[in-house]
């Protein structure tokens, strides 16, 4: 039960109700939202902040951008859902469009993010059986130490964080994990015939935004070639020019072999996810073994479709690109005792604190959102950093300003 104390009257009803009929499956910071616009949010009582969360990075277009809302409510109000024994007349257009925008024979559609590791990681097993000829159920694939790719149970079979994992087994067969950013445990790891492919995340963001050293996904990348191994890019955090790029795989010019997108893809407004991949590997899928009764419904695909072009039309990319850099160094200037580490890219930042106490990244968040911005640490000590990337050089200013006014609550 969470305190009154500092709380208006409404924010503590609202908490109290999800306290009493929800799920305790989250610890969110004490605000309650009402309304967002671009990069700012309001509380019930009226009180604005920065959004420095942007819903765990769904938000790269900023809240309720005017055009998806406008292709969103359009689209609700003619046709929302056909399920796929049906055909529409967005999908195709939809399927059209985003393979072109990332260069991919084929798309497959589906909802949340984890849905669609699923979805690319049975692709991959599909083609270890069909293409690569690796023995019945002998598939495996490698994946990474403190990776997050969701919360099924395969996601968490895969996963390193007791937190996430445990008492949820019997875990998924058919993983290998190696530590992340090491190009010798993977090499090493290929040497197993029966490998189908390799899943990482370009950045770890829930690991705390880990950044790994340059060249490690292109060398990545060429070792599974050489290996005849799929390179599977879980970019559900990194994609969609949150980190400066389109992918943050293309500061190494890697193009992942299944390419795994959801989060910013619907801007916000509904869970939507993709799967892309050339006919090779997308086509060893028939008709009847792979679904979704919402997964590519017109509502989504008109969505997704506007969502991709505001990226591209308001250069999301150019803009994360620069005001990363600007943050970076502000934060960095700020030169506080309290931070050990900034690191990050385009707009996908962490701060890493340093202090005796075990929940003073905590501490600052709830300082930070008196003062008017939102963030949440992703381990005891990290808090990412990761705002809308339609963030103006003024407001990152402004931004920096209140997090060093905040810091002061840790001396
Ligand atoms: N993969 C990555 C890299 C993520 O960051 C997330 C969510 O944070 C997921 C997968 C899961 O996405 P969802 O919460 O939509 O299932």
């Amino acid at each position: 039960m969470l305190s009154a104390i500092n709380m208006s009257e409404k924010t503590n009803h609202y908490i109290q109700l999800e306290d009493q009929y929800g799920a305790h499956n989250y610890h969110p910071v004490p605000v309650v939202l009402s309304r967002g616009k671009g990069v700012f949010v309001w509380d019930v009582d009226g009180k604005e902040y920065y959004d420095f969360l942007s819903g765990y990075s769904a938000l790269n277009q900023g809240h309720c951008h005017p055009k998806i809302v406008t292709a969103f409510l359009e689209q609700a109000q003619k046709l929302a859902l056909t399920s796929r024994a049906f055909y529409n007349d967005q999908l195709g257009d939809f399927e059209k469009f985003i393979t072109a925008f990332f260069g991919y024979d084929k798309v497959l559609p589906m909802n949340t993010g984890a849905e669609a590791v699923e979805t690319a990681l049975k692709l991959c097993r599909k083609w270890a059986y069909k293409v690569k000829d690796i023995p019945h159920d002998k598939a495996k694939i490698i994946v990474c130490e403190n990776n997050f790719h969701g919360r099924t149970i395969t996601a968490i079979s895969i996963s390193t964080n007791p937190e996430a994992k445990d008492d949820y087994g019997p875990y998924t067969p058919g993983f290998e994990i190696i530590p992340f950013n090491n190009i010798s445990a993977l090499k090493k790891a290929l040497t197993d015939k029966n490998v189908a492919g390799f899943l990482v995340e370009p950045i770890q963001g829930e690991a705390g935004v880990v950044v790994p050293d340059e060249g490690y996904l292109s060398a990545a990348k060429l070792l599974c070639e050489q290996h005849n191994v799929l390179f599977i890019a879980d970019e559900i955090q990194t994609g969609l020019a949150r980190t400066g790029k389109m992918l943050a795989c293309d500061y190494e010019n890697v193009r992942p072999d299944i390419l795994i997108l959801g989060k910013a893809l619907s801007g916000g407004m509904m869970p939507i996810s993709a799967v892309l991949s050339d006919d090779e590997i997308m086509l060893t899928i028939q008709p009847g073994e792979h679904g979704s009764t919402y997964g590519g419904n017109p509502l989504a695909c008109k969505t997704a479709m506007v969502a991709l072009q505001v990226l591209k039309e308001e250069k999301m990319a150019e803009n994360a690109l620069a005001m990363g850099e600007l943050f970076r160094e502000n934060l960095r200037a700020l030169n506080s005792k309290h931070i050990s580490i900034v690191r990050g890219k385009g707009l996908l930042n962490a701060i890493v604190i340093d202090h005796a106490k075990k929940d003073a990244a905590w501490n600052l968040c709830l300082q930070l959102k008196d003062n008017g911005l939102l963030a949440k640490p992703t381990h005891d000590d990290r808090i990412r950093l990761a705002p809308p990337l339609i963030i103006r050089k003024d407001q990152i200013l402004e931004s920096v300003k209140i997090i060093g006014n905040s810091l002061s609550c840790l001396d």
